[in-house]
């Protein structure tokens, strides 16, 4: 069984994270898309909410499981029996850095390689970021959220705002 670890920090998962999610659930017999900690991002969400959140949105493809690790990625999927890292890949922004931590994560777990998936173009240039910083404006987020998350996204925009007027 070929068995594809998708790691980011979905913060939240966006509709090109979702994407890259569905292509990926079809080449592979199990996707399990994993919630990292990221020391470098003051997170919006915590890991359970963005768990709940991305279960939420793929509880229509049977073959994607969601967890959330605060391992080193290469041990995570040693201890997974996966041998495979799903990375989506954008226009411009993704490529140095991803090569440089697929070659990492190869050196401290020889048997497990990278792969990419390049971004489709209406999700080229979209991050979460690029979404949290929509979000100050009136901006329709469609486009660039699961529908599902979108209502609990704007409260949490509007909670933060209100918490940093007090
Ligand atoms: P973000 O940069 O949005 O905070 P994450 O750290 O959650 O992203 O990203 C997890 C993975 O998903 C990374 O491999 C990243 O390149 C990929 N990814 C993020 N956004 C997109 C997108 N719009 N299209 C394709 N892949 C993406």
């Amino acid at each position: 069984m070929k068995i594809a670890i998708y790691p980011g920090s979905f913060d939240p998962i966006t509709s090109g994270h979702l994407n890259i999610i569905r292509r990926a659930a079809n080449i592979f017999d199990r996707l399990i898309v994993c919630v990292m900690v990221n020391g470098a991002k003051a997170p919006l969400f915590t890991q359970a909410e963005r768990v709940q959140m991305i279960k939420d949105v793929v509880s229509d493809i049977p073959n994607v499981q969601v967890d959330a690790s605060d391992e080193l990625l290469a041990e995570y999927a040693r201890k997974m029996g996966s041998c495979v890292i799903v990375k989506g890949l954008r226009a411009g922004s993704d490529f140095e850095n991803e090569f440089q931590m697929a070659i990492i994560n190869n050196k401290i777990n020889p048997s497990l390689d990278t792969m990419f998936l390049t971004a489709e173009h209406q999700y080229m240039y979209l991050s979460s970021s690029t979404v949290k910083e929509l979000a100050n404006y009136d901006v329709d987020l469609t486009e660039f959220l699961p529908e599902q998350i979108i209502p609990v996204f704007k409260q949490r925009i509007a909670d933060v705002r209100q918490g940093g007027n007090r």
